[in-house]
């Protein structure tokens, strides 16, 4: 049999073997006893995952993008400003969906590399009227990650609803739905969980939920929350059919963030993101976002002059790893490595070896060995 590459682009994820098990299983009537309680352990461990007593959880088959969708059809109306705060490719996306929706929306756009700082973000508030803030936790173009935390304080303060999509950071990076008053956070199960790409997830807030209810009829069917909210409360119900063997690998994606610990896995993501990138920069490669806003879900490396995109990561895959090309007006310039979900050290090393020895073999000069040595010097670090 063919050994199965490394998959370390920023998601989907590597599968764990338990969740790869769950997924063999013969599928069964979405309304049956075990179904009915698999899919109510996963709506209350999803909301252990994102820290909220209070919240309504929503799992329905979709992706990402359909999150998106349903988010900004169940909290913003016609009379609604909405203001975008973009780190780059995923704001103008969810830009464009309130385009799509006749909706009205401004994005505040960061510098490339980098996040929308607070008081940027406070003055457009401060001067405008916006009944909601729509914003990326971390970019998976650039690899920015934004300060969420103070953006919440800031909305909290002027009483605007905040939205987080946290497709590329729920499960991985802290967000304490209730603690800091998120509205609503929006995801997808490939990431940071390591699930399979097929479900889009969704955590609404007691006020959004007001809100959605206050807005009586959508222009959506099966987008529509309140569709779904009986389904949610009792998944006996039936509303359209639960992807029955997706949601039972994600319940154990969820279980195996939980037995690991929130706090423990956010450490881990962080000191996985620390190793990786001190083994880049002793291999001499530049990172293409700024610091303080690298995300420790991903790393955008710059190719170093006479590195072509297609010879390296064609060359990188033979070696057994897989990352990702540059998006958008990165393309050929950049690389994007994923270093999110279950990620085990023994796989980060054998990818840095694999890197290594990639650059070697296309001509780069480095010193084999330093940048791994140099991952387990952090790896070995006790950190907060
Ligand atoms: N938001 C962000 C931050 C993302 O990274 C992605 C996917 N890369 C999406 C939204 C869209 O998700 P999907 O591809 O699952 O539709």
């Amino acid at each position: 049999m063919k050994r199965e590459k490394l998959l370390l682009i920023p998601g989907p994820t590597p599968v764990h073997p338990r969740i790869i098990n769950l997924l063999s299983l013969p599928t069964i009537s979405h309304v049956s006893p075990e179904f009915v309680a698999e899919f109510k352990e996963a709506l209350t461990n999803l909301k252990k995952a994102v820290f909220t007593t209070e919240g309504q959880p929503f799992i329905i088959a979709g992706t990402g993008t359909l999150a998106m969708e349903i988010v900004v059809l169940n909290t913003v109306s016609s009379e609604n400003r909405v203001l975008v705060v973009s780190q780059g490719y995923f704001g103008q996306r969810m830009k464009d969906i309130l385009t799509s929706f006749g909706l009205q929306g401004d994005l505040i756009q960061s510098k490339p590399g980098e996040a929308v700082t607070p008081d940027e973000l406070e003055e457009k508030l401060a001067s405008n009227n916006y009944t909601v803030v729509i914003s990326t936790h971390v970019d998976t173009a650039t690899g920015a990650a934004a300060p969420i935390r103070s953006y919440a304080e800031i909305c909290q303060e002027y009483g605007t609803m905040f939205i987080v999509d946290g497709v590329c950071a729920t499960g991985g990076l802290e967000e304490r739905m209730d603690d800091w008053h998120i509205d609503v956070i929006l995801t997808a199960a490939q990431k940071c969980f390591g699930v399979p790409p097929g479900l889009a997830i969704i955590v609404f807030s007691p006020r959004a939920m007001i809100k959605r209810k206050k807005m009586a009829k959508i222009h959506a069917y099966y987008s529509d929350i309140l569709r779904w909210l009986p389904v949610m409360k009792d998944p006996s119900q039936y509303f359209s059919t639960p992807c029955v063997n997706e949601i039972r690998a994600f319940n154990e994606g969820l279980r195996l963030a939980l037995e690991e610990g929130m706090e423990k896995r956010f450490r881990r993501h962080r000191q996985t993101a620390q190793a990786i990138r001190a083994a880049l920069q002793e291999m001499g490669l530049k990172l293409f976002t700024r610091e303080p806003y690298w995300a420790d879900t991903l790393s955008v490396v710059f190719y170093p002059p006479g590195i072509r995109d297609e010879d390296f990561r064609g060359l990188l895959a033979q070696n057994g790893v897989v990352v990702a090309g540059g998006l958008g007006e990165m393309k050929g310039k950049v690389f994007r490595m994923g270093h999110m979900g279950n990620l085990s050290h023994s796989q980060v090393m054998f990818a840095l070896e694999a890197l290594e020895k990639t650059l070697a073999a296309l001509g780069y000069k480095l010193n084999k060995g330093q940048a791994t040595k140099r991952a387990e010097e952090v790896f070995n670090l006790k950190i907060n």
